[in-house]
């Protein structure tokens, strides 16, 4: 029996799920889908690699719907899904595994245990996480389930890069830079490595624009930088997540303006970033469809902001040699390429704009002293190839 394995990205209020088949050479695709409106209005989604859809459901409008029941559907699908194949594991993006996990881990009580200690440091995330892998666990307790970091990647920064100018007592508990959306800028430092070893082998900005943002500089593929610190709120300016912001500002609102705690943390969190800025939405397609001045304010921002954020990793990469964008934002929105470049026009980047608008995979003249590319990121893929290295360790390393 041929085997195949499951990556789960679980979120608050939805779940994407891919599932892979082993191949001689690595792993194929066997399907992907998404669950949507968890909490609201169910709705399944799942698809075959060609795109077809190949399952939808929908549950009414404020189904109570129980984790396990879900993951009890969702395995039943996945074991109908790959009839004749033998599912030897699931995989989980985990987006905090603090300093002492830094490599995929099979799951077990201790380790669940762990990660549930790093919940605080991850609020909005985490708890989702492991709501997943404990819901998967009551239906199919022996079914082997590896934990991925979104930490993990950034784990080999300089000491000065992970600390705040902080108390040396914080730091030590914990308090200090993490960097996260590491199975992203891991599968996009792979791809860059097959595609272009040359500038894999240089100074490279990676920039994750989606709904949350950041940029990750690599010196010869590894991690050196991230504009994301202690949580996923540090750096750029996201869709609904303010990136960095004076602390002043929290210090005012909680102590002149009486707002709460758990206040503070709706706005910076939800109501911030592209959102808050244009008052329109923190959808980015929204945005550059709206003629309304504010949305072009909000992009602006956007795109300022990661220029500025690109300058400091420039300076602790003392240089550049190549900028790759990628996810949502990164990918499909040509527009907010070019602004990016343009302000960054002083580093020698020359886009071509026509390989920019036609999506090529490589957008800079060959005049520019920067190469520019767009990789599409696929962070299942990377927690199915760190799964398979951890559960299959005698199989040849798949990459
Ligand atoms: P992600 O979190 O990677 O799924 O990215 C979500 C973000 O990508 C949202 O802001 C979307 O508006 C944006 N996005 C997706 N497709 C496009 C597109 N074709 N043009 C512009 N932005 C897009």
């Amino acid at each position: 029996m041929s085997q195949a394995v499951a990556c789960i990205n679980a979120g608050s209020s939805s779940i994407k799920f891919a599932l892979f088949m082993l191949g001689k050479d690595g792993v194929e695709p066997a399907g992907a889908g998404k669950i949507e409106g968890i909490g609201t209005a169910p709705h399944l989604i799942a698809r075959e690699p060609d795109g077809r859809i190949s399952t939808e459901r929908r549950w009414p409008q404020g189904a109570a719907l129980s984790h396990e029941a879900l993951f009890g559907d969702l395995l039943g699908w996945m074991r109908e899904h790959l009839t004749g194949q033998e599912v030897i594991g699931i995989g989980h993006r985990v987006v905090h595994g603090g300093t002492h996990f830094f490599a995929p881990a099979i799951v077990d009580d201790a380790l669940l245990e762990a990660l549930d200690a790093l919940s605080p440091l991850a609020p909005l995330h985490q708890p989702h996480n492991l709501a997943a892998i404990r819901a998967i666990r009551a239906v199919a307790p022996d079914l082997p389930q590896v934990a991925c970091f979104d930490t993990a990647f950034h784990h080999g920064h300089a000491d000065l890069a992970t600390r705040f100018a902080l108390p040396r007592a914080l730091h030590d508990e914990g308090v200090r830079r993490y960097g996260f959306h590491g199975l992203s800028y891991d599968y996009v430092s792979r791809r860059l490595r097959e595609l272009d070893p040359g500038l894999a082998a240089g100074r490279v900005i990676a920039a994750h624009l989606g709904n949350g943002a950041s940029l990750c500089a690599m010196l010869a593929g590894t991690s050196v930088d991230s504009s994301m610190g202690f949580t996923a709120l540090e750096g750029l300016m996201m869709g609904t997540r303010c990136g960095t912001l004076d602390p002043g500002v929290i210090l005012y609102l909680l102590q002149q303006k009486g707002v709460s705690a758990a206040e503070v943390e709706d706005l910076l969190y939800h109501r911030s970033g592209l959102l808050g800025v244009s008052g329109i939405s923190g959808d980015m397609r929204d945005l550059l469809a709206s003629a309304d001045p504010h949305a072009r304010e909000a992009i602006d921002l956007f795109t300022w902001r990661i220029a500025r954020e690109a300058g400091a990793l420039v300076s602790t990469l003392g240089g550049l040699d190549g900028i790759v964008f990628t996810a949502g934002i990164g990918e499909n929105a040509p527009q907010v390429r070019a602004l990016v470049c343009e302000r960054l026009a002083w580093l020698g980047i020359e886009l071509d704009h026509a390989a920019n608008r036609g999506h090529a995979p490589l957008i800079n003249t060959s005049a520019s002293r920067v190469a520019v590319r767009v990789i599409p990121t696929d962070e299942e893929r990377m927690i199915a190839l760190h799964m398979i290295n951890l559960l299959l360790p005698t199989r040849e390393e798949v990459a």
